[in-house]
């Protein structure tokens, strides 16, 4: 093993105050799990027994990044946070993001920080150059994820970039999809790792150094990497329809194609009239690409908003749509610069859209058809597209106040405090809100987020939206309302997937980009030098990493009847659009088993058999999961 890897990781204690420095696993466990959420997962599974809770200080909170992390590979700008799941707390959590903080932490000398314990008051962690100090951040307490930033650059400032990923109030306050923010434009936003993070009361981490990564071979590594940067926009890869400025260009095609997640999924040929607005507004606004480390996409924006009433804003956003759907669309905003201003609130906030967006949103509908008043909001009148009305319940979320402490907890949680009707509405996989588009048309990505092993999120794509996967045998796009072909295009993308995920970089720099399936084990062999890892292997990888995830969930007590746990308004038949009329609900429960089926899983307990196990390399946790 010549390069990719540091070779330490950060030991950060919050309890006794105390880092330590640690070697990286030896190289038999690296090739099994490779790094970012490969390697975070398995020391997860390590070190915290299921009993365990979130906010416990026993509890791990893992930043790992992989061995492409800050090479020359394309998009080489990942990272992963990962924990229990604090919103679906019987699962891991796991959130990827990028910016620079990543590579940074690199070039700092370390591959990754494990944090433990509960600092008794508000710290945040300075690491740069090979050293790392916890340092008070009393004074930074109560600011938001931008503002947080700003102050720590400049407390640390060293003549040097720094990056700094940060939790806003939301995380603070332990709310409900709770993220950490990065570089302004990202956020590891999934499973509330920004509510670990603010239970252990850290506020950020700040990242700088100037060590370069080694490469085993970097000839090869630069030449793969040329057919790699080539091929991302050889074809219609994700790369290529959000590079240079995101969905601001290609919004109108969510609507098209009736997924755009708007008025809590209630209204699909609103999400066409919303779509287009933001594609016609971009054009007159000031639109900037940003990038992150390595990446020739730059999906990521800096928006300034010239027209309409938000005139004067200015916005840093990722370069995803969900964001805004959460944020805007799925409470009716119908002014362009009116979502984009809330959607960076909610990072400004900590706040994960989709899922603070699902609990808002539910109220809106709540509100629009009587069944709850200004009475039960604190007199706000939540009808479609009251921006206002939303800025002053997500405050009243984070200092859960009034009607904000029904909502702090989730949409399945708010539902069932509200009572009657309300479940019927509520929009949530597992209690908690999912990567929104409104997946009920394409539904291998709704199936993909049903069975994600960390909580509903980005594991499984499909191929009936967004990009096709030559390289898994799925030239075109599969027709997207049928029961037929899904589970096992959800296996193959989730193996895909997931495998990419232990590498470190963009997965916009892999999906539905032609060979990806070759060039990236290729790229991993010449950086770290494992010369004759292959794509088999690659994809052994990411079948471990979904066992392990499950080993995690199962060994917290999750049963296969919590991957059934959809609400209603998911299976309802969509009223309008492409889908309309059909509805996935008949068919949920045989895919789920025939997935189960095809990874080797028993199909009624959803527990991988002895046989999977021991194939992966998992004998180990059978005992515990009881097979
Ligand atoms: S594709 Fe977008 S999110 Fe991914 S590395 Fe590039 S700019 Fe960052």
């Amino acid at each position: 093993m010549n390069g990719g890897y540091m070779g330490k990781l950060l030991r950060v204690d919050l309890t006794t105050g105390t880092v330590t420095e640690e070697s990286l696993p030896g190289e038999a466990i690296l090739r099994k799990y490779v790094g970012c959420l490969g390697l975070a997962m398995k020391i997860l599974n390590d070190e915290v027994p299921p009993e365990v809770g979130p906010v416990d200080p026993e509890n791990r909170l893992i930043f790992m990044t992989g061995p492409l992390t800050g090479t020359p590979a394309p998009s080489s700008s990942n990272f992963v946070v990962a924990s229990i799941n604090y919103d679906v707390p019987y699962m891991a959590g796991t959130a990827h993001s990028h910016g620079y903080w990543g590579a940074y932490l690199k070039m700092a000398g370390y591959d990754g920080i494990v944090v433990q314990g509960t600092a008794k008051r508000p710290v945040f962690l300075w690491v740069h150059d090979g050293q790392a100090e916890i340092l008070p951040a009393d004074d930074i307490w109560g600011k938001d994820t931008h503002e947080t930033e700003d102050l720590v650059k400049k407390r640390v400032g060293n003549g040097q970039e720094v990056s700094v990923a940060a939790i806003g109030p939301a995380g603070e306050n332990m709310i409900h999809g709770a993220l950490i923010q990065n570089d302004k434009n990202h956020t590891a936003a999934k499973g509330g790792m920004g509510a670990i993070m603010g239970a252990k009361k850290l506020k950020a981490i700040a990242v700088s150094g100037r060590r370069g990564v080694p490469m085993a071979d970097p000839a090869k590594v630069l030449e793969v990497t040329e057919v790699w940067r080539n091929n991302i926009y050889a074809a219609e890869s994700v790369g290529k329809l959000l590079s240079k400025g995101g969905i601001t260009r290609v919004y109108g095609y969510v609507g098209q194609t009736s997924m755009l997640a708007g008025k809590n999924l209630s209204d699909p040929e609103w999400g066409v009239t919303y779509s287009s607005n933001i594609v016609e507004a971009a054009k007159e606004w000031w639109v900037t690409p940003v990038s992150c480390y390595g990446c020739p996409i730059a999906c990521s924006y800096r928006v300034e908003i010239t027209t309409g009433p938000r005139k004067g804003t200015v916005a840093t956003l990722g370069g995803g749509g969900e964001n805004t759907e959460g944020a805007a669309a799925m409470i009716g905003v119908l002014d362009p610069g009116t979502a984009l201003w809330l959607t960076d609130l909610h990072d400004r906030l900590g706040f994960d859209s989709s899922a603070a967006g699902c609990s808002l949103s539910l109220a809106y509908e709540l509100y629009e058809r009587g069944i709850i008043t200004k009475e039960d909001t604190g007199g706000l009148e939540l009808k479609w597209g009251n921006a206002d009305a939303a800025v002053e319940l997500l405050n009243m979320m984070i200092r859960r106040e009034g009607f904000g402490a029904i909502l702090a907890d989730g949409p399945k949680q708010a539902a069932e405090r509200i009572g009657g009707e309300a479940p019927k509405y509520a929009v949530h996989i597992k209690g908690t809100g999912y990567n929104l588009h409104d997946w009920r048309p394409v539904w291998s990505v709704l199936l993909g987020q049903v069975i994600a092993g960390a909580g509903p999120c980005w594991q499984a794509p499909g191929v009936d939206a967004w990009a096709t996967e030559p390289d898994l045998g799925y030239p075109e796009f599969t027709p997207g309302t049928t029961a037929e072909g899904k589970p096992e295009q959800v296996k193959k993308t989730q193996m895909k997937k997931l495998w990419e995920d232990c590498l470190g970089v963009c997965w916009f720099a892999t999906w539905g980009v032609p060979k990806a399936i070759e060039l990236a084990p290729q790229a991993l062999a010449a950086t770290v030098g494992w010369e004759d890892f292959t794509s088999d292997e690659a994809f052994q990888v990411g079948e471990r990493v979904i066992n392990l995830e499950r080993i995690f969930a199962l060994k917290r007590g999750m049963t296969a009847e919590h991957d059934l746990d959809v609400s209603p308004r998911l299976l309802e038949a969509p009223p309008s659009g492409q889908a309309k009329g059909k509805s996935i609900e008949p068919y949920l429960k045989e895919m789920v088993r025939e997935y189960y089926r095809l990874m080797g899983w028993d199909e009624e307990t959803g527990k991988p058999s002895r046989e999977t196990l021991s194939r992966l390399g998992l004998g180990e946790h059978a005992e515990a999961i009881g097979v």
